[in-house]
């Protein structure tokens, strides 16, 4: 297969669609990046890569580190953790508050804001130093040793994320977050606000398409574990668009409000697409175009 031909075609018809969705401006550090960027990358199974456009430049990854943070979780208690979060797709927006009232706190699933503050929640409980933990679990898996919170968009997210901190004291006064509420949405934003590029998020999401095991050969988490981290991007990754990118793509993924998103075919690829412009539900217009275009042209998608 000639990825880098198919890519560069997609590229080339991609910068020629119109200019739809808006750049999220509710973390006010956001709205500053220029809606035009477009990276593509792809990863295959044997390491190789095929990138275009702007792959290699940082952006805030967002949601998308809510995968990394239940991977994480996972690692270290296994199936506990279904016992404070579901499995089911929310059909509700990423920051609601009223299902939390209907399932009585236990969130729909861990990619929803409610389910990863739970997530956070566990992680500050079970993490020497949740923060710096966590930054050197994303380093070892993904082989890149230079990923970091980007300081500017975590205290820009604090100072407005009114939301966030209604989610965190409802889940306490459930029972559901066992810490200091401050100090888990500290985690919670600095976990949102790691920056990566299209490229090096490929290489954080590769062991998904690796039966666990990372580039480096490290097992990260076990083969059944990847089945369900990969079950839950499919039904749950894009907000309540996750049957749409389903119907359109094909893959199981996760997106940001960056306007980022990674997604992969067992055994075969990872790709992540950049663009800041996202639709009325919070995923990128144009990186959801790329890779229906993707997986159209090559067709490779797990149906
Ligand atoms: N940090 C964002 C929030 O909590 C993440 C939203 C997203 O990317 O879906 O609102």
């Amino acid at each position: 297969m000639n990825y880098q031909h198919i890519l560069d075609d997609i590229y080339k018809a991609s910068i020629l669609q119109p200019k739809i969705g808006k750049v999220a401006s509710y973390i006010p550090e956001l709205s500053e990046i220029n809606p035009n960027k477009l990276g593509i990358s792809l990863t295959t199974i044997n390491g190789e890569n095929f990138s275009i456009g702007d792959s290699e430049e940082r952006f805030s990854i967002q949601s998308i580190s809510k995968v990394l943070s239940l991977t994480l979780a996972i690692s270290l208690l296994g199936e506990k953790i279904w016992e404070r979060v579901g499995v089911e797709p929310s059909g509700t927006a990423f920051n609601s508050l009223v299902q939390l009232e209907y399932e009585k706190g236990i969130p729909r699933n861990p990619f929803i804001n409610a389910g990863a503050i739970v997530i956070a929640d566990i992680l500050v409980s079970h993490l020497k130093n949740p923060k710096e933990d966590f930054l050197s679990f994303i380093r070892v898996s993904s082989g890149i040793r230079t990923i970091n919170f980007d300081e500017s968009v975590a205290i820009s997210e604090k100072n407005s994320g009114f939301r966030n901190a209604a989610l965190a004291n409802f889940l306490k006064s459930f029972g559901n977050l066992q810490n200091d509420v401050d100090e888990v949405l500290d985690f919670y934003f600095h976990q949102c606000a790691i920056s990566m590029s299209c490229r090096e998020l490929t290489q954080a999401f590769y062991f998904f398409a690796n039966e666990g095991i990372s580039q480096s050969g490290k097992q990260i988490i076990n083969k059944s574990q990847v089945k369900r981290m990969n079950a839950l991007m499919q039904t749950c990754g894009f907000y309540d668009e996750s049957g749409e990118f389903t119907f359109r793509v094909g893959l199981p993924g996760k997106s940001g409000v960056g306007g980022g998103i990674v997604a992969l075919l067992p055994k075969q690829f990872i790709v992540s697409t950049w663009s800041p412009r996202l639709n009325s539900n919070g995923n990128s217009e144009l990186g959801m175009y790329v890779l229906e275009e993707l997986t159209t042209k090559t067709g490779m998608s797990i149906f």
